[in-house]
């Protein structure tokens, strides 16, 4: 067999790329590399920079440098203060040596293992007679990292994500192979003059730029275009969407006058905070625009969303039109229902809730009015409102995301026969980054303050025997003084065979309930039938328990004063923007909110998570910190879709390239541009990888 059997090269079977063969072609099988396309795309996780190592002899002071050498010694060690200071020792060759040294970072004593080579990067200065870096970067080296024949001086070298069997100078040389000999055949679906107008290497340029730099510049540059690339797609994606509902994008128009904003600000007890009247402000102006609103309202847990959705939806029954309240579960359906319902008692509204557990004829009762325009204000879980339900004459619809929907169900509800003004609310502080991606389509309000009188909840990570201890004590008393509490559990079953692994809510349960004898301790997880899960819930509200064992089904919107503690086991095992979602529970009343982190792992990145939350309340900082450790699918909860467009991209680092894909995009789409010929293989590609996924018109 030849190379020439396949029409397009980059097809060619993998093990026919020099130096590869049919044995390490089952070896990168294992890493869904089986074509020479594959290789080439499996680009490097980040490079190593040993064109400019100094000898410790050579370093300057105040100067960023690197060195490289071998740890030979690590130790920890407690000041009188409490804190821990971590230093490394490495061997540079020719006897020369450096420290390395970490304040309150006990973690990094288990990733220093003696033997490993390394990169210090920093600037270093003298101490007791040898140079001293503080809190260097540190990049971990393979042993032979440059050793190798092909790789001696050769100074920039990528680094790949590996499989066992497969070395990294052994990964290096293949892509190296395949690029030199097959990366030209890369098509580039962006036209040249736009490259060239966008100082954008070629594709094929890039990606070899990637496995084989030149230099630290053509690396850099070939990494900015294959992340904007990817960036861009999903603008313009974006774009083409906002474009197709812009088109048939006429809505009713609704005009919340003087008297209908009086009579909506008079069923609330309380004033509306600024960002509540700002958003207000947006909302009212696209509510009479004559176009569709849609609109991210974006606030951290308890700013107070939801009395802006309920303006929303009473200035469409003011003028005649009907209004629908999504949530993403039955309990807060439920609970929203509630507030609701208290905050219209002294009005005409008719309100109907529509949930999975009504029965049939109660269901069919409660369609019969929404269709007939009988139901004015409609709650319910997403799912069901989704299904088969008609409106007679829907204005606004409100979908209270929490994070937990991706883009896809959100295009439903505004392609129905009726364009209703759309405004979707998010419980989480999503970083601007995120925003820009996941909601890019969407006009944002945002607010940033809190009703008055809201505390900060006192948060602590609590590990160890005694500590533990003095927590339940601290829990025991505040239950004596009538406050109620949350033991949130990761697990809705079991016991874990080792002693330290997390145990389930069950278990939990049944060991409070008898350390709490005084006390009246519930249970209730995701996996109880919904009667009974609301049973409970109402026994926890009205106080006749004290203590609610759960899962994160109390993770969303539920809202019990009284509760101001939390205990939240196995902590580590949360995200992190969920645990101040969670703690968001205990902030809600006028007592001060407790919330004890217990944690007994000793994963190296498991403390300074949670430090996180300790030392900040602004919960688009801990997004941030979540998303930098944990990527951004499991941050909104969209992993399981399978769907988060962004495989290479490290948002936070690259919020640059993200601003300038989502500018142009727009720019080329709004232009018309995007509808010539020259980009016609873009606009393919586009409608390839998002069409379906976002529903976007297949014409463009
Ligand atoms: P979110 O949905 O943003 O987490 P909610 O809308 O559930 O927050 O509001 C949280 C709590 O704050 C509710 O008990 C609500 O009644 C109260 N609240 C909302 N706005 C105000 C305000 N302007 N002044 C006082 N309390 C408010
Ligand atoms: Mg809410």
């Amino acid at each position: 067999m030849t190379l020439t059997t396949h029409d397009n090269p980059l097809d060619t079977p993998v093990q026919f790329v020099r130096g590869v063969g049919p044995q390490r072609a089952e070896l990168l099988a294992k890493l869904d590399i089986r074509t020479v396309r594959d290789l080439l795309w499996r680009l490097p996780r980040d490079i190593l920079d040993l064109t400019d190592l100094k000898q410790p002899d050579d370093l300057v002071e105040k100067v960023e440098q690197t060195v490289r050498g071998e740890v030979v010694d690590v130790d920890a060690r407690q000041t009188s203060g409490g804190k821990t200071i971590t230093a490394a020792l490495l061997d540079c060759g020719k006897g020369e040596y450096v420290r390395g040294v970490w304040f309150s970072q006990p973690w990094m004593r288990k990733r220093l293992l003696t033997g490993t080579s390394v990169l210090f990067t920093g600037k270093p200065k003298r101490h007791q007679g040898r140079w001293e870096f503080n809190h260097p970067r540190v990049q971990w080296l393979e042993q032979d990292d440059g050793d190798s024949p092909a790789e001696k001086g050769a100074g920039l070298l990528p680094r790949y994500g590996l499989t066992e069997g497969i070395r990294m100078h052994e990964m290096r040389r293949m892509t190296r192979h395949a690029a030199e000999d097959f990366a030209e055949n890369i098509p580039d679906a962006i036209p040249a003059s736009y490259r060239e107008a966008h100082q954008l290497p070629k594709l094929s340029e890039a990606i070899k730029q990637l496995h084989v730099p030149r230099t630290m510049e053509a690396y850099e540059s070939a990494r900015h275009r294959v992340l904007f690339d990817d960036l861009f797609e999903f603008q313009l994606a974006l774009a083409l969407r906002r474009r197709a509902w812009k088109h048939d994008d006429e809505a009713s128009v609704m005009i919340a006058t003087a008297k209908i904003d009086a009579r909506i600000r008079r069923l609330f007890p309380f004033r509306f905070t600024e960002g509540q009247d700002a958003a207000i402000r947006d909302i009212v102006r696209d509510l009479q625009s004559g176009e569709a609103m849609h609109r991210l309202l974006q606030a951290d847990v308890g700013a107070g969303k939801t009395v802006v959705a309920v303006y929303a939806m009473l200035v469409a029954v003011a003028c005649g039109y009907q209004a629908v309240l999504m949530a993403p579960t039955e309990l807060l359906a439920l609970q929203h229902f509630d507030t609701i319902d208290t905050i219209l008692k002294r009005s005409r509204v008719k309100r109907s809730l529509l949930t999975g557990s009504l029965s049939p004829a109660q269901r069919r009762n409660t369609l019969e009015a929404i269709r007939t325009g009988d139901a004015e204000l409609v709650i319910g879980t997403q799912a069901v409102i989704q299904k088969d339900v008609e409106f007679a004459k829907l204005g606004v619809a409100v979908i209270d995301e929490q994070h937990k929907f991706g883009v896809m169900q959100r295009a439903h509800i505004s392609s129905g026969d009726h364009n209703p003004h759309v405004l979707v609310m998010t419980a989480t502080p999503i970083p601007r980054s995120l925003c820009l991606t996941q909601f890019g389509d969407l006009d944002l309000s945002l607010m940033t303050d809190q009703p008055p009188g809201r505390q900060r909840v006192v948060t602590c990570r609590i590990t160890g025997d005694a500590p533990r201890q003095k927590a339940w004590d601290f829990v025991k008393k505040q239950l004596a003084e009538g406050r109620q509490a949350y033991i949130v559990c990761p697990l809705v079953k079991g016991e874990t065979a080792s002693d330290d692994g997390p145990r389930g809510a069950d278990v939990i349960h049944e060991r409070v309930a008898k350390a709490l004898p005084d006390f009246e301790v519930g249970l209730v997880h995701g996996q109880m039938d919904r009667k009974e899960r609301a049973v409970v819930m109402d026994r926890f509200r009205d106080g006749e328990l004290h203590v609610l064992v759960s899962t994160t089904v109390i993770e969303v919107g539920v809202d019990v004063p009284n509760a101001t503690l939390m205990i939240v086991l196995d902590a580590e095992r949360f995200g992190l923007s969920q645990l101040h979602q969670l703690r968001g529970r205990i902030a809600r009343g006028s007592y001060q909110g407790y919330c004890f982190l217990f944690s007994e792992s000793s994963a190296p990145d498991a403390a300074q998570r949670l430090h996180a939350l300790e030392s900040t309340a602004d919960g688009f900082r801990i997004a941030e910190v979540d998303f930098e450790i944990r990527g951004p699918g499991d941050v909104l909860g969209t992993r399981q879709h399978g769907d988060m467009p962004l495989p290479v991209a490290s948002l936070t680092r690259d919020i640059n390239i993200l601003d300038e894909a989502r500018r142009e995009a727009f720019s080329l789409v709004d232009s018309g541009d995007f509808d010539t010929p020259e980009f016609a293989a873009l606009k393919r590609q586009v409608l390839e990888r998002f069409g379906r996924l976002m529903d976007l018109p297949q014409s463009g």
